[in-house]
């Protein structure tokens, strides 16, 4: 939160206003739109190529596949164009972990 407190110092007394006013009448939907397309901006640009064979993948098209792992605070994505790539992927896992164990 200490971001979004300088954020707010950065910001002008019109912008201030206008925000208060999204909060308070509109119960902040325009802002709430503003992450929501920041979000998505972010997670299509991390995850727009194939981590196995780096070709890239249209965010549109949903021929691809997108492997979720870790833990809930360091959540990982991996994209694949696919299932081939997915499963070499995680051939290349479980040869690493037998390696190590
Ligand atoms: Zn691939």
């Amino acid at each position: 939160m200490e971001k979004i407190k300088e954020m707010m110092n950065s910001l002008g007394y019109e912008e201030l206003v206008n925000i208060k006013k999204d909060l308070d009448i509109n119960q902040g939907n325009l802002i709430k739109d503003i992450i929501k397309q920041r979000i998505n901006d972010i997670e299509s640009n991390d995850n727009s190529i194939c981590v196995v064979c780096g070709r890239a993948l249209n965010p549109h098209v949903t021929d691809h596949y997108t492997l979720v792992f870790g833990p809930s605070d360091l959540r990982k994505k991996a994209n694949f164009c696919a299932l081939d790539c997915l499963q070499y992927f995680l051939s290349q896992i479980k040869h690493a972990k037998i390696i190590r164990e």
